[in-house]
């Protein structure tokens, strides 16, 4: 009889990310950081180079029956370029690599490059190259971001510190909000494809799904404030995710209020039109893009009227107590979806 084989499904996509991550450990002595923050930290004498990649499926990350290609161009960027924005780097170089198959047009390839485009004029990033390959399972976009940052600037994963405060950038939700509206959308146009589709009402969260955009300027906020987070990582897969991932890395727990959670008013209304509960599509939803990290204490004055960042709750010593206290009162133990649990994450 012949072994049972080990399911992916067992094992979940950050068990497997850690598998592969035991089996290499960094043996040149300019590779700082290897596998398990946003990017990789690689020593380039005055500074630190960064790189980090991020791949886009079709059927698992996009849906071309709504998502305009442009925009899927513009997001393939965006998302790397966050990536980098975790580090506290700047983005400065990126590659594309697509995979094709005759379904699509020159028009279409000229459309998808047109948002990647936009992306590099409006993160000034050079696109330096790439690979073109085809496909017989839809289109895919692998981009790799090349960043840098000052070598007393770098910020990962594994740096936060009993007492420090939890902070998030702009809004939460939005994004698996405008998904839940786009996916309706969708079948309501399966069923009668004479019917237009009713978007406008969702414009700010439908944007957020289809177009999100790296938070590049908090980095430069920080440096004129003169602030270096403690840990950094920005938010692909949702708040409670990646506040795991911080007390992973950092081993440390972290307690957040939901009260203080920030959810934009249209993302509360339609979470609410969906039957979702708006706090979940916060805490598991993913793909905001914004970035999730942790000060010093002595820091928060210095951020404390940024327009754009919310101080959420705090670090304590204790791995394994990672909660939310709801607006009840009560405590809610914050667990990881991920991949197993929703249709898209990376
Ligand atoms: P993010 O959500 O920030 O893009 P991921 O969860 O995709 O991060 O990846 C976490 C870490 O694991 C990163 O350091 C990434 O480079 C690494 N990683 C992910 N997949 C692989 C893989 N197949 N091989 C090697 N490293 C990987
Ligand atoms: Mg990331």
């Amino acid at each position: 009889m012949s072994e049972k084989r080990l399911e992916i499904s067992e094992l979940g996509e950050f068990g497997l990310i850690r598998r592969i991550r035991e089996k290499f450990t960094p043996g040149n002595a300019n590779s700082v950081l290897g596998i398990g923050d946003d990017a990789a930290v690689i020593d380039s004498g005055d500074y630190y180079l960064l790189v980090a990649t991020d791949m886009l499926v079709e059927g698992i990350h996009f849906d071309l029956t709504y998502t305009p290609i442009q925009h899927l161009g513009y997001k393939a960027v965006a998302v790397n370029v966050s990536d980098i924005a975790a580090m506290n780097g700047r983005c400065e170089q990126i590659t594309v690599n697509i995979a094709i198959s005759n379904r699509f047009s020159v028009e279409a390839i000229d459309a998808l490059y047109e948002g990647i485009k936009a992306a590099c004029e409006n993160y000034k990033v050079d696109l330096v190259g790439g690979d073109t390959t085809s496909s017989i399972s839809g289109l895919m976009i692998s981009v790799t971001a090349v960043g840098r940052v000052a070598k007393d600037r770098v910020v990962y994963r594994s740096g936060a510190r009993e007492n420090d405060i939890i902070c998030v950038t702009g809004d939460l939700g939005g994004a698996f909000a405008g998904l839940q509206v786009l996916e309706r959308e969708k079948q309501v146009f399966l069923a009668n494809p004479d019917m237009q589709p009713a978007l406008e009402k969702y414009d700010y969260i439908v944007g957020r799904q289809l177009k999100p955009d790296a938070r590049t300027e908090i980095v430069f906020d920080f440096e004129e404030l003169g602030v270096v987070p403690t840990s950094m990582i920005d938010i692909s897969d949702g708040l409670a995710s990646e506040l795991l991932h911080l007390s992973n890395e950092s081993n440390v727990g972290v307690r957040i209020y939901e009260d203080k959670v920030p959810i934009d008013q249209l993302t509360f209304e339609t979470a609410v039109e969906f039957k979702l509960d708006p706090i979940t599509c916060a805490l598991n939803g993913g793909e905001d893009y914004e970035l999730l990290f942790t000060i010093r204490k002595e820091d928060q004055d210095k951020l404390k009227r940024h327009p754009e960042i919310h101080m959420i709750g705090y670090v304590h010593s204790r791995p394994q107590e990672n909660i939310m206290i709801s607006k009840q009162g009560t405590v809610v133990p914050l667990k990881a979806q991920g991949w197993n649990h929703l249709r898209r994450t990376d």
